[in-house]
């Protein structure tokens, strides 16, 4: 902090003298003129020293932004003619725009992306994409003053090198007509005479010429795509919709309410992964496992502790109820209602109109539409670990159906994966009885929340029964005298785990073959690859949910439904780009956590000037009363402001905690605001309210209460 205040007066210090001393009395055309004789002659007596002098002159004047550079221009060509002058001139700018870019970069960077980090990182990923491009256009058109672009582009992201040439290369044809014009030095009159209305349309014509170039070649571009298919002169509907999970369930009930013809083909159950093989099942069994284990802590509220005694097979036809009950809201019937067509059945891309679907009741359909939304999810990744498939496995997608034959829990269960399907899983087989391992590889388990959330997760599960094993990377099963066992190395050495069942939980990965994207050559990664506005190569094929991420969850799935119905029917009038600004995830292990922007590590390696405000759930009355003090909310705010940069909250209903700091990050609201918000006592969510006053705490104006003390004792005589 220091050093950059010594920079910043020092910048000042010089922008100051510069006036004070009239320095800039001399860079006006007239000051070159009557000075023309004179440095001719220094000229003529010390060519290197002058070239030198001149060099450096003109490098200060720009880099600290100074108004006379375009004498200086001029004035190199004046007294060093076109070529050496415009090399001059052409490297002296460059160097001091770049130093001016540098100095920008280190004072205000840093501050504005504390006090606009969304803003940034949406500028940083449009500079990274296009920013050389950008950066060449302004400095071709004169009419943007440069000193300024120097300025801007150093708070954003664009390498300095980068900055370097295309503003070399950028300026280079100004440059050359201010040179040009200062050899000829004695007829001009004024500044306004060499930058004629012409010439500055020239510029502005070949500054503009980029974008009309790219939008020809993106014309072209596209056509190209589509010139090995014919398109349809007429489309059977406006939007087909493949898959019918979150993300293609909302596309489709869009699509419908703004009276599209919309047909959305499911090959499985409609609902997707998260009613029948996800989001749901998963919660029903937490729900059961949890009540199991408050029967074995009923001493805490004053009952006779005692194990609960149950039916493995009640509770797995429970998860199943449970999805029957939910399935209603997903069903044929309800959004056949909504005005969107179901087909039961297997679709496929023929061409980029065209899906054909083998229908679930046999035979095969063939539909058009305008646009076609892929909506197919994704699916558990199965390790390349050698036995595993002799040895039999579970994973999310089959669990539910084979363990809803067991009698009783699984004896002994591995769970492979430290993520969040993992976490909530184990925890709640082993508080069901199963003797749980859960084998992670990395250090802690949940990696993407901070140490200390990793270890209160750790300590959750721990004492739920869980074998917490981080560390440990699993090397391959065996079968052995009919027992199962899984080989895990950890610290060089191996050692073997027996198991009944292994739930491979170590994460999801898109389903991209087997529909046509391969033979249409849409580009795929690990996800779909698409742009901002969710298009695939084919602008008219777009993609939603898992199958793009980056996140896994059912509302972001959702939420990007939105932008492929709007952007896929009305893209030709407004496109709009997905907004991931405020996106919130909980991990339902108990005590949940629950999360929404940036944690500390993520503020430490994006190297924010951030604060932590902390509450513990110990403070909160309504957490005493329910004997669950155990949790924490945890608040990144820019140092000294009350901004929400980022929440985590690790506890009860941590999940609906969240949702009211989702709201005021969503529309910039501080913590005090919700400090200035009435919540209902004794309530859980009164922790937000109680975070938002130990951040006021500490910030408390203590020299206003100084005085407002003295001010009190004065009153009091
Ligand atoms: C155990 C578990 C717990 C989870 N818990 C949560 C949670 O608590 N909260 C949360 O937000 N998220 C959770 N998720 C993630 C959530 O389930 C997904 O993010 C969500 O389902 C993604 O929806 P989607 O529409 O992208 O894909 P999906 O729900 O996978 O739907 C895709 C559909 O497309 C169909 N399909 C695929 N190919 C074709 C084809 N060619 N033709 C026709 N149909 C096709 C599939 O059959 C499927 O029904 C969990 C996931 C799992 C596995």
């Amino acid at each position: 902090m220091l050093k950059k205040i010594i920079l910043l007066v020092g910048v000042l210090i010089a922008v100051t003298a510069f006036f004070y001393f009239d320095l800039h009395q001399l860079l006006i055309l007239n000051g070159l003129k009557g000075s023309m004789d004179q440095f001719s002659q220094w000229r003529e007596q010390s060519p290197l020293l002058v070239i030198g002098a001149f060099f450096l002159l003109y490098v200060v004047v720009t880099a600290l932004s100074l108004p006379g550079a375009t004498i200086l221009t001029l004035a190199a060509g004046a007294l060093f003619g076109l070529i050496e002058g415009l090399l001059i001139a052409s490297f002296a700018s460059t160097v001091g725009a770049t130093i001016a870019f540098l100095v920008s970069r280190y004072l205000l960077r840093d501050a504005i992306k504390l006090r606009f980090p969304e803003r940034l990182t949406a500028i940083d990923a449009g500079v990274k994409k296009e920013g050389s491009f950008y950066l060449f256009t302004l400095r071709l058109v004169p009419i943007f003053p440069f000193f300024l672009i120097n300025l801007l582009m150093g708070v954003t992201a664009i390498k300095a090198w980068t900055f370097f040439w295309v503003s070399q290369l950028g300026m280079l044809a100004g440059t050359f007509v201010f040179v040009n014009a200062g050899t000829q030095l004695a007829q001009i009159e004024s500044l306004s005479g060499i930058l004629s209305f012409n010439l500055i349309l020239s510029f502005t014509l070949l500054g503009v010429f980029p974008f009309i170039a790219k939008a020809l070649l993106n014309i072209i571009k596209k056509r190209r795509i589509y010139k090995n298919f014919s398109k349809p002169k007429q489309f059977d509907r406006n939007m087909i919709v493949i898959g019918a999970g979150a993300g293609g369930l909302v596309t489709s009930y869009i699509a419908a309410a703004v009276k599209a013809k919309v047909t959305l083909i499911e090959a499985g159950e409609m609902g997707g992964d998260c009613l029948n093989y996800g989001c749901v099942p998963s919660k029903a069994i937490i729900k059961s496992a949890k009540i199991v284990e408050q029967f074995q802590q009923a001493d805490k509220y004053g009952l006779e502790k005692s194990s609960a005694t149950f039916s493995f097979k009640k509770v797995m036809a429970r998860v199943h109820q449970v999805i029957a009950d939910i399935a209603p809201h997903d069903s044929v019937e309800r959004y056949t209602k909504l005005g969107v067509e179901v087909i039961k059945g297997y679709g496929k891309l023929i061409d980029p109109w065209t899906v054909e679907i083998a229908l679930s009741t046999g035979g095969k359909q063939t539909l058009s539409a305008r646009t076609i939304v892929i909506a197919t999810g994704a699916r558990p990744f199965v390790p390349p670990l050698p036995g595993l498939e002799e040895a039999g496995y579970v994973t999310s997608d089959t669990l539910w159906s084979k363990f809803a034959q067991l009698d009783e829990p699984p004896k002994k269960l591995v769970v492979l994966g430290g993520g969040p399907i993992g976490s909530e899983l184990a925890q709640s087989f082993a508080r069901l009885g199963s003797q749980v391992t859960q084998v992670e590889m990395a250090e802690r388990i949940m990696i993407k929340e901070d140490l200390e959330v990793s270890e209160f997760a750790t300590q959750a599960l721990k004492s739920s029964g869980v074998n917490v094993l981080i560390n440990h990377q699993a090397l391959r099963c065996e079968v052995r005298n009919n027992k199962k066992y899984l080989v895990v190395q950890h610290q060089e050495k191996e050692f073997d785990i027996e198991y009944d069942e292994l739930l491979c939980a170590v994460g999801r990965s898109a389903r991209l073959t087997g529909y046509g994207l391969e033979e249409l050559g849409i580009e795929t990664n690990r996800t779909i690859q698409t742009n901002d506005y969710l298009e695939t190569l084919y602008p008219n094929i777009f993609a939603a949910g898992d199958i793009v991420g980056p996140y896994q969850f059912t509302h972001v799935a959702a939420h990007q439904g939105w932008y492929a119905a709007v952007n896929g029917l009305f893209g030709h009038f407004k496109k709009f780009k997905v907004d991931y600004r405020v996106i919130p995830w909980t991990t339902f292990i108990d005590p949940e956590v629950a999360r929404v922007g940036l944690n500390e590590q993520d503020a430490i390696s994006q190297n924010l000037d951030y604060e932590v405000t902390r509450f513990e759930f110990a403070e909160l009355d309504r957490a005493i009363t329910e004997s669950a003090t155990n949790g924490f909310i945890k608040v990144i705010t820019p140092k000294g402001k009350d901004k929400i940069l980022g929440v985590t909250i690790v506890s009860e209903h941590a999940g609906d905690l969240i949702a009211e700091f989702v709201l005021a990050m969503k529309h910039g609201l501080g913590l005090n605001k919700i400090l200035g918000t009435i919540h209902s006592y004794p309530t859980w969510a009164e922790g937000n309210k109680y975070i938002a006053g130990e951040w006021k705490r500490a910030h408390a104006p203590e020299k206003v209460l100084n005085l407002l003390e003295k001010y009190h004792t004065w009153r009091r005589g």
